[in-house]
Protein backbone atom coordinates (compact mmCIF):
# COMPACT_ATOMS: atom_id res chain seq x y z
CA UNK A 1 0.00 0.00 0.00
CA UNK A 2 1.02 3.58 -0.62
CA UNK A 3 -1.82 6.12 -0.32
CA UNK A 4 -3.98 3.57 1.53
CA UNK A 5 -1.69 4.10 4.54
CA UNK A 6 -3.19 7.57 4.98
CA UNK A 7 -6.62 6.27 6.07
CA UNK A 8 -5.66 6.09 9.79
CA UNK A 9 -4.12 9.58 9.55
CA UNK A 10 -7.35 11.05 8.11
CA UNK A 11 -9.50 9.38 10.75
CA UNK A 12 -7.19 10.36 13.64
CA UNK A 13 -7.01 13.98 12.43
CA UNK A 14 -10.74 14.45 13.08
CA UNK A 15 -10.02 14.34 16.84
CA UNK A 16 -9.20 17.70 18.43
CA UNK A 17 -6.70 15.91 20.66
CA UNK A 18 -4.73 14.43 17.76
CA UNK A 19 -1.65 15.91 16.08
CA UNK A 20 -2.43 17.89 12.90
CA UNK A 21 -2.87 16.13 9.56
CA UNK A 22 0.65 17.01 8.34
CA UNK A 23 2.25 15.33 11.36
CA UNK A 24 -0.09 12.35 10.98
CA UNK A 25 0.97 11.96 7.33
CA UNK A 26 4.54 11.59 8.58
CA UNK A 27 3.33 9.10 11.21
CA UNK A 28 1.44 6.97 8.67
CA UNK A 29 4.57 6.53 6.54
CA UNK A 30 7.30 6.83 9.20
CA UNK A 31 8.13 3.13 8.85
CA UNK A 32 8.66 3.61 5.09
CA UNK A 33 10.46 6.96 5.54
CA UNK A 34 12.91 5.08 7.78
CA UNK A 35 13.09 2.22 5.26
CA UNK A 36 13.88 4.50 2.29
CA UNK A 37 16.46 6.34 4.40
CA UNK A 38 18.05 3.03 5.42
CA UNK A 39 18.00 1.95 1.74
CA UNK A 40 20.01 5.06 0.85
CA UNK A 41 22.38 4.45 3.78
CA UNK A 42 22.74 0.74 2.99
CA UNK A 43 21.33 -0.36 6.35
CA UNK A 44 18.35 -2.24 4.85
CA UNK A 45 18.01 -3.74 1.40
CA UNK A 46 15.67 -4.75 -1.37
CA UNK A 47 16.35 -6.37 -4.70
CA UNK A 48 14.24 -6.18 -7.80
CA UNK A 49 12.87 -9.46 -9.08
CA UNK A 50 10.56 -9.59 -12.12
CA UNK A 51 7.03 -10.45 -10.95
CA UNK A 52 8.03 -10.77 -7.29
CA UNK A 53 4.35 -9.89 -6.94
CA UNK A 54 1.81 -9.27 -9.69
CA UNK A 55 1.79 -5.55 -8.91
CA UNK A 56 5.49 -4.83 -8.36
CA UNK A 57 8.90 -6.42 -8.59
CA UNK A 58 10.14 -5.78 -5.06
CA UNK A 59 11.86 -8.54 -3.13
CA UNK A 60 11.95 -6.90 0.32
CA UNK A 61 14.30 -9.44 1.83
CA UNK A 62 16.06 -7.28 4.44
CA UNK A 63 14.16 -4.71 6.50
CA UNK A 64 14.37 -5.87 10.15
CA UNK A 65 14.64 -2.39 11.70
CA UNK A 66 11.61 -0.89 9.97
CA UNK A 67 9.18 -3.62 8.91
CA UNK A 68 9.21 -5.88 11.95
CA UNK A 69 6.33 -5.44 14.38
CA UNK A 70 8.81 -4.68 17.17
CA UNK A 71 10.58 -2.17 14.91
CA UNK A 72 7.30 -0.48 13.98
CA UNK A 73 6.36 -0.18 17.65
CA UNK A 74 9.79 1.31 18.33
CA UNK A 75 9.24 3.96 15.64
CA UNK A 76 5.79 4.58 17.12
CA UNK A 77 7.30 5.19 20.56
CA UNK A 78 9.92 7.56 19.10
CA UNK A 79 7.22 9.47 17.24
CA UNK A 80 5.05 9.64 20.37
CA UNK A 81 7.97 11.05 22.39
CA UNK A 82 8.57 13.68 19.71
CA UNK A 83 4.88 14.70 19.73
CA UNK A 84 4.86 14.83 23.55
CA UNK A 85 7.90 17.14 23.49
CA UNK A 86 6.43 19.34 20.75
CA UNK A 87 2.77 19.43 21.80
CA UNK A 88 2.96 18.58 25.51
CA UNK A 89 0.01 16.21 25.16
CA UNK A 90 0.02 12.53 26.03
CA UNK A 91 -3.22 12.03 24.08
CA UNK A 92 -1.69 13.48 20.90
CA UNK A 93 1.44 11.38 21.50
CA UNK A 94 -0.58 8.17 21.87
CA UNK A 95 -2.71 8.84 18.78
CA UNK A 96 0.41 9.61 16.72
CA UNK A 97 2.12 6.43 17.94
CA UNK A 98 -0.86 4.27 17.00
CA UNK A 99 -0.93 5.76 13.49
CA UNK A 100 2.78 4.87 13.11
CA UNK A 101 2.13 1.22 14.03
CA UNK A 102 -0.91 1.09 11.70
CA UNK A 103 1.60 1.14 8.82
CA UNK A 104 2.84 -2.36 9.66
CA UNK A 105 -0.71 -3.71 10.03
CA UNK A 106 -1.79 -2.34 6.63
CA UNK A 107 1.44 -3.60 5.02
CA UNK A 108 0.56 -7.04 6.37
CA UNK A 109 -2.48 -7.11 4.08
CA UNK A 110 -0.63 -6.43 0.82
CA UNK A 111 2.97 -7.60 1.19
CA UNK A 112 4.01 -11.11 0.28
CA UNK A 113 5.55 -12.81 3.33
CA UNK A 114 8.46 -10.43 3.98
CA UNK A 115 7.34 -8.80 7.25
CA UNK A 116 8.58 -10.12 10.59
CA UNK A 117 7.60 -9.88 14.21
CA UNK A 118 11.11 -9.14 15.46
CA UNK A 119 13.48 -9.19 12.46
CA UNK A 120 13.70 -12.90 11.64
CA UNK A 121 11.40 -15.75 10.57
CA UNK A 122 8.46 -16.36 10.55
CA UNK A 123 7.86 -14.05 7.60
CA UNK A 124 4.35 -12.68 7.33
CA UNK A 125 2.20 -11.13 4.60
CA UNK A 126 -1.21 -11.89 3.11
CA UNK A 127 -0.03 -10.99 -0.40
CA UNK A 128 -2.83 -8.83 -1.85
CA UNK A 129 -0.21 -7.36 -4.21
CA UNK A 130 -0.79 -10.58 -6.14
CA UNK A 131 -4.49 -9.73 -6.49
CA UNK A 132 -4.72 -6.30 -8.16
CA UNK A 133 -8.48 -6.54 -8.61
CA UNK A 134 -8.82 -6.57 -4.84
CA UNK A 135 -5.80 -4.46 -3.89
CA UNK A 136 -6.49 -1.47 -6.16
CA UNK A 137 -10.12 -0.84 -5.11
CA UNK A 138 -9.20 -1.50 -1.47
CA UNK A 139 -6.34 1.00 -1.57
CA UNK A 140 -8.54 3.63 -3.25
CA UNK A 141 -11.31 3.00 -0.71
CA UNK A 142 -8.86 3.42 2.18
CA UNK A 143 -7.32 6.62 0.80
CA UNK A 144 -10.42 8.38 -0.50
CA UNK A 145 -12.78 6.98 2.13
CA UNK A 146 -10.38 8.39 4.72
CA UNK A 147 -10.23 11.76 2.98
CA UNK A 148 -14.03 11.91 2.65
CA UNK A 149 -14.39 11.13 6.37
CA UNK A 150 -11.91 13.89 7.19
CA UNK A 151 -13.74 16.41 4.97
CA UNK A 152 -17.11 15.49 6.51
CA UNK A 153 -15.79 16.20 10.01
CA UNK A 154 -13.90 19.40 9.30
CA UNK A 155 -14.94 22.69 7.72
CA UNK A 156 -13.16 25.18 5.52
CA UNK A 157 -11.54 28.02 7.48
CA UNK A 158 -11.51 30.19 4.34
CA UNK A 159 -11.72 29.95 0.57
CA UNK A 160 -8.54 27.85 0.31
CA UNK A 161 -10.06 25.28 2.65
CA UNK A 162 -12.78 24.52 0.10
CA UNK A 163 -10.20 23.49 -2.47
CA UNK A 164 -7.32 22.11 -0.45
CA UNK A 165 -8.79 18.59 -0.01
CA UNK A 166 -9.34 18.35 -3.77
CA UNK A 167 -5.73 19.33 -4.43
CA UNK A 168 -4.58 16.70 -1.92
CA UNK A 169 -6.85 14.13 -3.59
CA UNK A 170 -5.31 14.88 -7.00
CA UNK A 171 -1.79 14.76 -5.56
CA UNK A 172 -2.44 11.38 -3.96
CA UNK A 173 -3.99 10.01 -7.14
CA UNK A 174 -1.17 11.25 -9.36
CA UNK A 175 1.61 9.78 -7.22
CA UNK A 176 -0.26 6.50 -6.76
CA UNK A 177 -0.78 6.30 -10.54
CA UNK A 178 2.97 6.76 -11.11
CA UNK A 179 3.61 4.02 -8.53
CA UNK A 180 1.17 1.62 -10.19
CA UNK A 181 2.40 2.45 -13.70
CA UNK A 182 6.05 1.73 -12.87
CA UNK A 183 6.94 -1.25 -15.07
CA UNK A 184 8.16 -4.53 -13.64
CA UNK A 185 11.97 -4.92 -13.65
CA UNK A 186 13.35 -6.91 -16.57
CA UNK A 187 15.99 -8.78 -14.59
CA UNK A 188 16.99 -9.54 -11.03
CA UNK A 189 19.14 -6.78 -9.56
CA UNK A 190 19.89 -4.44 -6.68
CA UNK A 191 17.60 -1.59 -5.67
CA UNK A 192 17.53 1.15 -8.33
CA UNK A 193 19.77 3.96 -6.97
CA UNK A 194 16.95 6.52 -7.06
CA UNK A 195 14.39 4.29 -5.30
CA UNK A 196 14.97 5.65 -1.79
CA UNK A 197 14.99 9.29 -2.90
CA UNK A 198 11.85 8.88 -5.03
CA UNK A 199 9.98 7.39 -2.09
CA UNK A 200 11.08 10.17 0.25
CA UNK A 201 10.16 12.80 -2.36
CA UNK A 202 6.64 11.39 -2.79
CA UNK A 203 6.07 11.36 0.97
CA UNK A 204 7.41 14.92 1.30
CA UNK A 205 5.03 16.23 -1.39
CA UNK A 206 1.97 14.59 0.18
CA UNK A 207 2.98 15.69 3.69
CA UNK A 208 3.31 19.29 2.50
CA UNK A 209 -0.18 19.11 0.94
CA UNK A 210 -1.63 17.56 4.13
CA UNK A 211 0.02 20.29 6.23
CA UNK A 212 -1.68 22.88 4.00
CA UNK A 213 -5.05 21.10 4.22
CA UNK A 214 -4.80 21.15 8.04
CA UNK A 215 -4.07 24.90 7.99
CA UNK A 216 -7.10 25.62 5.82
CA UNK A 217 -9.68 23.46 7.62
CA UNK A 218 -10.76 23.17 11.26
CA UNK A 219 -12.27 20.21 13.11
CA UNK A 220 -16.05 20.68 13.58
ZN1 LIG B 1 5.95 -0.19 4.44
Amino acid sequence: MFIGHYAPAFVAATSRRAPRLGALFVAAQLVDIAFFSFLILGVEHLRVVPLATAMNGMDLYDMPWTHSLVGAIGWGVLFAIAIKLLRGSWAAAAIGGVVVVSHWVIDLIVHRPDLTLAGSAPKLGLGLWNHPWIEVPLELAFAYGGLAFFVSRTRAAGTAGKWSPLVLAIGMGALQAVNWATPQPEAVGGAPPAAGWLGLFAYAVLTALAWWVARTRTVR
